[in-house]
């Protein structure tokens, strides 16, 4: 069994890894890169709109025969590969899932069930990719499936998005580990004991693991239920309207803030789109919905709503008719309400001026905090008298971690991926 990471050896995202035996070959993998040569973030919604050819010229989409339809004719010539039985892909993020739609059509996509979900609702309300369902073939927590020479199993592990799995390949008595991201300290702490015990009780010959706070800071060291008293505290101090900013695909931030504005008695104002993550989540896993949830009330744009124009979509939206909510009956009582915040909605429903004491909790990645849209957000809050909570934990395993993990999974050998440091493991984990 051959290793190849094609991309993600020395960079945060991108990822891209291909297992190659005698005969059959798999994919792990096909992200779009975060960072540039020195490590600036690109910026995703620019990449999303180049053609093969430009992510080619830009050295973003590899040359990995077999792989990308562009390169199907030459790819006639390369005989002595064998081709690519199957993609598979750990999580819907796009530095995982971005050239996705570059590849070759006929081969097949295993994914979580969570992952594909994610991925319609990304692609109809965040301008992501999505996974033909022609392409998809689902796979679950602790299923094995024979890939040619390959056995493939799943596992669920816990990371800033739902329907995340690892991935573990086995061949002629060896074992890989792909962990996918995945971090320690979400609110599913079930879910890794479970990982690691099966892990534990197998040899395992060389695990890819995450490492992307293996040099860079771990920011803050909160836990997912620490994020939610913080998100409490401020919900009860904040006087007037309260604006949360998150993805609505991190289901673990999601189920603390709907449970932080119950605790604090605030209504929670979803969007469009948080309300259409919960409607795919209902079904996969406990979650509360808008429809049955007294304490949520959705505020539905006019771009919103002619994205659910059609069809079955239609009937859902009709569906939320009752729970509707218009901007003016916010403002009456700001004080009442959480408001899920996509920043679209600054000119959209507040046309560029919040009403008085609007607080901002900010609860992603505080690099995006210096992207031009949201400077011009932080200063209007600013302007109405209100504060910006910055509010936030990695969705990537803690430095620290790392070597706690890896003493309990006794890989053979270690190669970290999503990390622009992995030699740095050498000082976090001796021997
Ligand atoms: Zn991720």
């Amino acid at each position: 069994m051959e290793i190849i990471v094609h991309r993600g050896s020395h960079e945060v995202g991108g990822n891209c890894v291909e297992i190659r035996g005698k005969s059959s070959r798999i994919i792990i993998d096909v992200g779009l890169p975060l960072f540039d040569e020195l490590r600036n973030p690109l910026d995703g919604f620019g990449l999303k709109k180049l053609s093969a050819e430009e992510l080619r010229e830009k050295g973003i989409l590899l040359d990995i025969p077999g792989l990308f339809e562009m390169d199907r004719n030459r790819d006639l010539s390369l005989s002595e590969q064998p081709a690519i039985d199957a993609i598979f892909l750990s999580h819907a993020h796009f530095d995982h899932c971005g050239l996705l739609p570059f590849t070759r059509s006929e081969i097949p996509v295993y994914a979580s069930s969570i992952t594909s979900k994610m991925m319609l609702a990304g692609s109809l309300f965040a301008n992501q990719v999505c996974l033909p369902q022609g392409r998809h073939r689902k796979i679950k927590d602790k299923q094995t499936i024979q890939i040619g020479e390959f056995t493939v199993t799943a596992s669920s592990v816990d990371h800033s998005i739902g329907g995340c799995l690892a991935f573990q390949v086995e061949s002629d008595g060896e074992t890989v580990l792909y962990t996918g991201d995945l971090r320690m300290h979400g609110r599913k702490p079930g879910m890794m004991k479970e990982f690691i015990q099966s892990m534990s009780r197998q040899t395992i010959g060389t695990c890819l693991i995450e490492g992307t706070h293996i040099g860079l800071p771990n920011g803050s060291t909160k836990s997912e239920f620490e994020i939610e008293s913080e998100f409490i505290d401020v919900l009860k101090k904040s006087e007037g309207l309260t604006l949360m900013s998150f993805s609505p695909q991190h289901i673990d931030r999601l189920v603390g803030c709907i449970r932080a504005a119950k605790q604090s008695q605030r209504i929670l104002v979803v969007d469009a789109y948080t309300a259409f993550v919960l409607y795919l989540l209902s079904t996969e896993i406990k979650v509360p919905t808008i429809e049955l949830d007294a304490n949520m009330r959705i505020l539905m744009t006019d771009a919103t709503r002619n994205k659910l124009s059609n069809g079955k979509l239609a009937k859902l939206r009709e569906s939320w008719e009752s729970k509707l909510i218009s901007r003016d009956e916010i403002m009456k009582t700001p004080d009442k309400f959480a408001m899920m915040f996509p920043s679209s909605l600054f000119k959209s429903v507040f046309e560029g001026r919040f009403p008085d004491q609007t607080d901002l909790v900010y609860s992603r990645w505080s690099g995006y905090l210096e992207q031009s849209g949201m400077k011009e957000i932080v200063e209007a809050i600013s302007d109405c008298g209100g504060t910006t909570h910055q509010i936030h934990t990695s969705g990537h395993i803690f430095d620290f971690d790392i070597p706690i993990l890896l003493k309990q999974l006794r890989p053979k050998s270690v190669v970290p991926i999503h990390t622009f440091e992995p030699e740095q493991l050498r000082q976090l984990h001796s021997g």
